[in-house]
């Protein structure tokens, strides 16, 4: 065991009083003052100074205080030196600290004392304190800087968030786990609806697998939303951005305008079509009218055969107006009765007769039942069949050899299904599900050629579900298309 002296004891003493003052030190501010508070405890101050330097080399005391030039002399020297330097005067000494990290001078502290005899031990103890002042000083720059950084990466993280949670978007970035790694406030929102989350986060999960950009229209609950989907790398690591925007407001718009243009497009073909058979109407019973007598009576029961078809045909197309009045208004009435729908079947083909001789296409019927009872409204049915056989003469292709309808039909217990194929122009696959809407004319020349309204698959598809049943169409382009419909039987004993 060693045995330690007085003067030991008070170097230990004073080294770990310094060391305790320099642990209270969490600023660059209280380190100027610890500094001063070691000192003021071995020796008396009467002046004390804090300098630095400016960018131009130019000597300044930190905290403005007013000093004699002569000072700055010895701070220059003491900047190149670097050592803790003592500057006897007559009444006392200058004693000049570089408060140092390796060679570089962060301040100089001075101070006048009157003391003028220093002890080796003294110095010694400046020298420790200096040398340990240095490295808290520099570590408190260094960590003042980093608040500083933090500050600013603080502040400018705020600031885009701020950005993106103003935008009218919602944005959000999954990383390859989809985990969430940024979103912001609307998307947070849009995710809380847990069924939107699930189908959102499927279509992350498959653009992760098939690292592919993405652009589509998502539907969910009568909103329409602008999705993009862009694949990030970043550091080797791959992220999901997804930017969605609710363009409800614009699609609306977008059909109100639509509807508008084909309302004006069904008053004009609507117009068309009742002048022609009125024209005829009026010319043949015209002619009646002024030649009755030099008319024989083969061409009398001609003309009046097609004042009675004519007739029909304007019928038929104020019904179709009246029904869709009823169809706007949901308000169609069935009335039901018991009839075999073979019979009605056969009665529509043979009312399309005509109209398949003239576009040369065959009906082919490939029922084999003979009988089959249900309990429906007839007149509706057979207005939905017929307009579903017509259709499908009416967009026949020309191009095919054998323009064909086929018509078949399914007896399953309590549903029956009819199915009417044919092998015309087909419908472009995205137009599918619009052709039941009202107005809805698939925009192609050849659809132009046939006259229409755009309405009987809207009244054909009413019809079906008025009677709980479902209607259902396939199609290609140039291959053709086939109408499925499905509809209880309800049937009465
Ligand atoms: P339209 O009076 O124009 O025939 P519909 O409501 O009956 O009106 O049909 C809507 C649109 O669907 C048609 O204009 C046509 O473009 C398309 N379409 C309907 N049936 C067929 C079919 N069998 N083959 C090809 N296109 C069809």
């Amino acid at each position: 065991m060693s045995v330690k002296t007085k003067t030991d004891m008070i170097m230990l003493t004073k080294i770990s009083n310094i060391i305790m003052e320099l642990s209270k030190v969490d600023s660059l501010n209280t380190c100027y003052k610890a500094l001063s508070e070691i000192i003021k405890e071995m020796v008396d101050i009467e002046e004390e100074y804090f300098f630095n330097k400016d960018d131009e080399e130019k000597i300044y005391e930190i905290f403005d205080k007013e000093h004699d030039e002569s000072i700055e002399e010895l701070v220059k020297w003491s900047f190149k030196k670097t050592e803790v330097s003592i500057f006897p005067e007559e009444k006392g000494s200058y004693i000049v600290m570089p408060i140092t990290q390796s060679t570089k001078v962060n301040f100089v502290y001075t101070i006048f004392t009157s003391q003028q005899e220093f002890s080796n031990r003294f110095m010694m103890i400046l020298r420790i304190t200096t040398f340990l002042l240095g490295n808290l000083f520099e570590t408190l720059v260094l960590y003042e800087d980093i608040l500083d950084k933090n500050i600013i990466i603080e502040k400018n993280k705020n600031f885009l968030n701020n950005i993106l949670n103003s935008t009218i978007d919602s944005i959000a970035v999954y990383d390859e786990a989809k985990n969430i790694q940024f979103s912001n406030d609307n998307y947070k929102n849009l995710i809380e609806d847990k069924n939107f989350k699930e189908i959102i986060e499927l279509e992350i999960k498959k653009a992760l697998e098939e690292k592919s950009n993405k652009t589509f229209e998502k539907f969910y609950e009568e909103k329409t939303f602008s999705v993009d989907i862009l694949n990030i790398k970043f550091e080797n690591d791959y992220y999901i951005l997804i930017n969605m925007r609710d363009i409800s407001g614009t699609k609306e718009l977008e059909k109100l305008k639509k509807i508008d243009k084909m309302k004006n497009e069904f008053i004009s073909t609507m117009s068309h079509e009742l002048r022609t058979p009125l024209a005829s109407i009026k010319a043949y019973s015209e002619t009646i009218f002024n030649s009755l007598e030099a008319l024989d009576k083969d061409t009398l029961t001609e003309f009046m055969k097609t004042i009675l078809t004519e007739s029909e045909h304007l019928e038929n197309l104020l019904n179709n107006v009246l029904d869709f009045s009823k169809l706007e208004t949901h308000s169609l009435d069935l009335e039901k009765s018991k009839f075999n729908l073979i019979e009605l079947i056969k009665e529509v083909t043979n009312s399309l007769k005509d109209l398949s001789q003239d576009k040369k296409v065959d009906i082919v019927n490939e029922t084999e039942i003979q009988k089959l009872e249900v309990y429906l409204d007839k007149v509706r049915i057979k207005q939905a069949l017929a307009n579903l056989i017509q259709n499908a003469l009416k967009y026949s292709d020309n191009n095919k050899e054998q323009k064909k309808v086929i018509i078949s039909l399914e007896d399953n217990d309590e549903k029956i299904k009819i199915i009417i194929e044919d092998n015309g122009i087909g419908i472009p696959e995205q137009e599918i599900p619009k052709i039941y809407d009202k107005f809805y004319r698939v925009d192609s020349s050849l659809t132009y050629e046939v006259q229409g309204t755009g309405i009987g698959l809207s009244i054909v598809k009413e019809i079906i579900e008025t009677h709980d049943g479902s209607i259902e169409a396939e199609s290609e382009l140039g291959k053709g298309t086939k109408f499925t419909i499905e509809i209880p039987k309800e049937m009465v004993e």
